[in-house]
C-alpha cells in the first residue's frame, strides 16, 4: 500500500489563528510530539516575520530529529535568507516558498503580470537550490488560479529545483471533485509530475477541508499539509487527526496508509487544546467529547450487543473512550448494564418497574448522573421493603 505522510503547520498556519501565540518552549513541545505522532515534516514558522519566530524555528531544529523542519518564506531574498539560517541545525531542512498565483491576488495584491512572477519564480528557486535541498513550492490561491499558468509556473519551479508542489485551496473555495481534477489536469500537464511530491493545503471555510484534502491523494498527492484540531486561519485547515482516522478505517477504499500513531490522536489534541486555549467541540470527528458517545436507546443496545453496529473507529485506537450516557432516550438494556457496573443485581421484574422512575429523572435532569442512580435505587430498595412487608 502507499503511504501518505503529513506535513504539519500547526505552528505556522495554526499560528496565523485569531488569539493564537505559542512559546518557544511550546513550539519545541509540541514539534516533539508531532515527531512521536509520525508527522514527516513540521512547518515552525514564518523566520522573517519576527524574531521570535526565527528563534522557534531554530529551536526546533535543534529539537527534532527525524521529521523535516520546515520555515516559511515569500519569495523574498531576506525571506529565504532567514529560513536557510534558521533551519542550519535540522537534520532534515526544508523551505517552503511560495508566491500568489490567481488572477486577484495577481492583480490587486501583488500588481506583478504572469511573466514577472514566473521571472520572480526562476530568480528566487534556483537562488534557494543553492543552499537547499528540500523546496515545497506553493503557487498561493491555486485552486483560483487558470490550469494553463498554474502547469506553467509549477513547470518552472520544478525545472529550478522544487522537490515537492503543493496545491493550497487558500481561501477554502473548491469542492473536492474540482480538486481531483485539478490534479488530474496537471498531471497530464506537467512534464516530470512524478519525479517530484504532491501536498495538498485545504482550509475549512465551507466545511471542505477533509473531503477535499482526501480527494487530493485520490488524485496523485502523497503528502497532506494540515495542522492539529485543524487550527488556523479564518476557519482553519484540515485537522491531521480527521484526515489520517478517515484513511484509517477506509483504508481499503484508498488502497493508502499513513505513518501516524493514531493512539495518540486524544492526547496531542488535548495538548494544543490547552497551549492554545482553544476547547475541542464536543461533537468534533474523532477527538470531541460526545465523538464515541451513544445516547439512543437503539443505539446503546446494538453497540452493547456488538460495538460495531454503530461504531466504524475504536475510542482505544485513537486513545479515546467510549461513553453510554444515560438519558430518557435509553432503553432498559444500557441501564440494567449501567446498574450491574454500579453493583446492583436486580431482576427482569425489578426493571420494569424502574424504567418509568428513571425516565422520569432523565426528562428532568438530560443525562442521569451516577449519584442520581444511587438515589433512585435507595428509593427503590425501600420502597421493596415496604411493599413486601
Ligand atoms: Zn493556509
Amino acid at each position: 500500500m502507499e503511504k501518505i505522510t503529513f506535513y504539519d503547520t500547526t505552528m505556522r498556519d495554526g499560528e496565523q489563528t485569531i488569539g493564537v501565540n505559542f512559546s518557544i518552549e511550546d513550539k519545541v513541545q509540541i514539534a516533539k510530539a508531532l515527531e512521536n505522532y509520525g508527522i514527516s515534516a513540521i512547518e515552525a514558522g514564518f523566520p522573517a516575520a519576527s524574531d521570535q519566530d526565527y528563534e522557534g524555528v531554530q529551536q526546533v531544529s535543534l529539537a527534532v530529529k527525524n521529521a523535516s523542519v520546515v520555515g516559511l518564506a515569500r519569495m523574498v531574498r531576506k525571506d529565504i535568507d532567514a529560513v536557510i539560517k534558521s533551519t542550519q541545525s535540522a537534520q532534515h531542512p526544508m523551505i517552503h516558498i511560495f508566491i500568489a498565483t490567481s488572477p486577484i491576488h495577481r492583480e490587486y495584491k501583488l500588481h506583478m503580470t504572469k511573466k514577472e512572477i514566473i521571472n520572480k519564480v526562476i530568480e528566487e528557486v534556483t537562488y534557494t537550490k543553492q543552499f537547499m535541498n528540500e523546496i515545497v513550492f506553493s503557487p498561493e490561491d491555486a485552486t483560483r488560479t487558470e490550469y494553463h499558468f498554474l502547469a506553467e509556473i509549477i513547470q518552472v519551479a520544478i525545472d529550478c529545483g522544487a522537490t515537492m508542489i503543493n496545491l493550497p485551496d487558500t481561501v477554502g473555495y473548491t469542492t473536492p471533485e474540482e480538486y481531483g481534477e485539478m490534479f488530474d489536469y496537471l498531471k497530464s500537464h506537467v512534464k516530470n509530475f512524478d519525479q517530484v511530491r504532491w501536498s495538498t493545503h485545504t482550509h475549512n471555510d465551507l466545511g471542505m477541508a477533509t473531503a477535499n484534502a482526501l480527494a487530493g491523494i485520490a488524485h496523485g498527492a502523497t503528502e497532506i499539509q494540515g495542522t492539529i484540531n485543524g487550527i488556523g486561519e479564518r476557519a482553519g485547515n484540515v485537522d491531521i487527526i480527521e484526515a489520517a482516522a478517515a484513511i484509517h478505517v477506509r483504508k481499503q477504499k484508498f488502497d493508502k496508509q499513513t505513518m501516524i500513531s493514531l493512539k495518540q490522536s486524544k492526547k496531542i489534541s488535548d495538548m494544543v487544546s490547552s497551549k492554545t486555549n482553544m476547547p475541542i467541540a464536543d461533537n468534533k470527528p474523532v477527538t470531541g467529547r460526545n465523538a464515541f458517545a451513544h445516547e439512543s436507546g437503539i443505539h446503546q443496545d446494538g453497540y452493547l450487543k456488538r460495538p460495531e453496529t454503530y461504531e466504524i473507529l475504536s475510542p482505544e485506537s485513537v486513545g479515546a473512550t467510549a461513553s453510554l450516557p444515560l438519558g430518557k432516550l435509553s432503553g432498559s438494556h444500557a441501564i440494567m448494564v449501567k446498574l450491574s457496573e454500579m453493583g446492583y443485581s436486580i431482576s427482569r421484574d425489578d426493571m420494569a418497574y424502574i424504567l418509568p422512575i428513571f425516565k422520569k429523572i432523565a426528562e428532568k435532569t438530560n443525562i442521569v448522573s451516577d449519584d442520581e442512580i444511587k438515589k433512585m435505587m435507595q428509593n427503590f430498595w425501600s420502597e421493596k421493603v415496604v411493599k413486601n412487608v
